[in-house]
C-alpha cells in the first residue's frame, strides 16, 4: 500500500475512534480532520505517531495538540465558510490547516520564527492559499485585518487578552485556554455588543502564551511534555 493511502487509513481510525466516538459531530470539522496530512506536520521522529491520541513535540520546547482538542476547539468556532478567522499560536501549522478548509480567509501568528517558516513551507505544499502566516506577537491580535468572525489561542493565556475581545466582530467566537502555566480551563467567548457570553468547557493542558497580554518568556517552564 502506498504510504498516503496507509495515512488516509489511519486519518479514518482517527476520526472515528477519538472524534465521532467523543463529542465532535460537526460533519464539515470531520471531514477536514479526514482530509487534512497531520503526520506532515510533525517532526520526522514522531511521524509514526503522528494519529495517536496525543498531542506531540514539534521542536523549540512547542507542541501540536491532541487531534480531539483540535477538533474540539475548531468546532466551538462554529465556522460555516465564509468566515474571517485569527489563529494564535501556529506552532506546526495543522490547526491553521483544518481552519483553512472551513473558513475563508485565515490569519496566524507565531512568535517563534523558525515555526513560522517551517509551517509555511507545509502549509505551501499543500496548496492551501488562504491562509497567511504572520510572525508577531499575538496576544496583541491582529488589529490590521480585524474584526475576525473567530479567534482561536492555541496556547494558554493567563486571562483574556483585551485586544482579542476587542477584535471579535459582533456574535464572534474567541476560543482560549486560560488558567495558569500548566493547567487551564478552555473557554469560548461569545460578542454581543460590549458584552461577552462565556462558557467553560473543559480542562486542557498548553504551552503557555507569551507576549505582552500573556505570560513573560522568564515564566516559562522548560516544557511540561518531557
Ligand atoms: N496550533 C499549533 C500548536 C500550538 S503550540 C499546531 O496546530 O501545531 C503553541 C504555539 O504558540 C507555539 O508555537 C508558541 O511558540 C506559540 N506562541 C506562544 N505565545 C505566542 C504569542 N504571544 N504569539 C504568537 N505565538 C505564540
Amino acid at each position: 500500500m502506498k504510504e498516503d493511502e496507509v495515512a488516509r487509513q489511519q486519518r479514518e481510525r482517527m476520526v472515528k475512534e477519538q472524534l465521532s466516538a467523543r463529542d465532535v459531530t460537526d460533519e464539515r470539522v470531520l471531514q477536514a480532520m479526514l482530509a487534512v496530512p497531520r503526520h506532515l506536520f510533525v517532526p520526522r521522529d514522531v511521524q509514526h505517531l503522528a494519529y495517536a491520541d496525543a498531542p506531540l513535540p514539534i521542536g523549540e520546547k512547542q507542541t501540536i495538540s491532541q487531534p480531539y482538542i483540535v477538533a474540539l476547539m475548531t468546532q466551538l468556532l462554529e465556522l460555516k465558510g465564509d468566515e474571517k478567522v485569527l489563529e494564535v499560536g501556529t506552532g506546526s501549522g495543522y490547526q491553521a490547516a483544518i481552519l483553512a478548509h472551513l473558513a475563508r480567509q485565515v490569519y496566524t501568528l507565531e512568535r517563534i520564527p523558525k515555526l513560522a517558516q517551517q509551517a509555511r513551507k507545509v502549509l505551501r505544499k499543500l496548496a492551501l492559499q488562504n491562509v497567511e502566516v504572520i510572525e508577531g506577537d499575538g496576544s496583541q491580535g491582529l488589529p490590521e485585518h480585524a474584526p475576525f468572525d473567530a479567534i482561536v489561542v492555541t496556547a494558554a493565556a493567563p486571562r483574556v487578552p483585551e485586544p482579542l475581545k476587542q477584535q471579535l466582530a459582533e456574535g464572534g467566537r474567541l476560543v482560549l485556554p486560560v488558567g495558569s502555566r500548566v493547567g487551564q480551563i478552555l473557554e469560548r467567548w461569545v460578542r454581543k455588543g460590549e458584552d461577552y457570553e462565556v462558557e467553560r468547557i473543559a480542562p486542557v493542558a498548553f504551552v503557555p502564551l507569551v507576549g505582552t497580554h500573556g505570560w513573560k518568556p522568564d515564566d516559562a517552564p522548560a516544557s511540561w511534555w518531557m
